[in-house]
């Protein structure tokens, strides 16, 4: 299973793939609480939705006894292409087709695939929504280590990845292990570039202060109206990181951009219809934060 699940993931489009055991992430479920009883989650609301699922995929998906996990790069010149001097920056995968659908798409390809070999294996597809703790999942199934900007960092391709899960019904005759002799070591650049100083210790993220999230999510009592530039999202943290730096571009044409930011003007932005936002930006993630909210971030309000 786990050299045929691994082929006929890159044969539906990913780059990586692991496959790891159900098991409860007590570690993780200590950090995850404390940073919940520290309030860094903010306006977060759903982070602190159904707490007894999150920590156990086998809580989540009832008879789950594996976790397929698949990752496919989204890297683009658009990633770390930015300069002091351009405003209105959009994080690199939101330029992109929205991926919830590309990436469920792909694992219920590989499901089929792997049904035709299994006929009695039984999987469920999860894409970033449900309270699944992917990125500690990933680090479980030997693609990565979390990085101290919180994102899975991933030799080849950085943290340039999106992930999707398969939690399957099978318990798999071996398993990929957590990669040893990885990590970011002495390295603080991410945590020194943050413009917002929202990494508040490795790993840890105040999410009033994050860019990312005072951007798109629900709006908050402002304290700080520096966006930095960036009117969606945002790359910072990952632009500085030296995996990043030589991480390969992607190759899967879903994830190409839709458009490049540095060629749309600040009043090209200000004059926009509400038709035109959403016949340019309607198929990718900005349309979550809708153009009013776009409008918002370019005003600083
Ligand atoms: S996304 Fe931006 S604001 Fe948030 S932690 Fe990274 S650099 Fe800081
Ligand atoms: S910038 Fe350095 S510290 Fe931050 S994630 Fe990358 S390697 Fe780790």
């Amino acid at each position: 299973m786990l050299n045929t699940g691994k082929l006929l993931a890159t044969k539906v489009g990913f780059d990586i793939c692991g496959i790891t055991p159900c098991k409860h992430l007590v570690v993780n479920e200590r950090a995850y609480r404390d940073w919940l009883a520290k309030g860094y989650d903010s306006t977060l609301e759903y982070m602190r939705r159904n707490l007894d699922k999150r920590f156990n995929p086998e809580n989540l998906v009832e008879g789950a006894k594996s976790v397929i996990v698949c990752g496919v790069s989204y890297k683009s010149p658009i990633s770390g292409g930015y300069t002091s001097k351009d405003r209105e920056k959009i994080a690199s995968y939101a330029c992109n087709r929205d991926y919830h659908k590309s990436i469920k798409k792909m694992l219920q390809t590989l499901l089929k695939e792997l049904q035709k070999i299994y006929p009695k294996l039984e999987g469920r597809a999860f894409v970033d929504t449900a309270p699944l703790l992917e990125k500690q999942l990933a680090v479980e199934a030997g693609l990565g280590w979390i990085g101290k900007q919180s994102l899975l960092i991933t030799p080849e391709f950085g943290s340039y990845v999106l992930l999707g899960e398969l939690v399957i019904n099978m318990e798999c005759d071996q398993y990929d292990k957590p990669l040893e002799g990885v990590g970011c070591s002495e390295c603080q650049r991410c945590v020194e570039s943050c413009p917002a100083h929202a990494i508040v210790e490795p790993m840890v993220i105040n999410t009033a202060k994050c860019i990312s999230c005072r951007t798109i999510e629900a709006e908050q009592k402002k304290t700080d109206n520096n966006l930095h530039g960036w009117i969606f999202g945002c790359d910072e943290c990952q632009n500085c990181c030296p995996y990043n730096k030589k991480a390969k571009q992607h190759t899967n044409q879903h994830f190409d951009p839709l458009f490049d930011p540095r060629e749309i003007a600040t009043s090209k932005w200000i004059k926009m219809s509400e038709e035109e936002f959403q016949n340019r930006f309607g198929s990718t993630p900005m349309k979550r934060a809708g153009l009013e909210r776009i409008k918002k971030n370019i005003a600083g309000e």
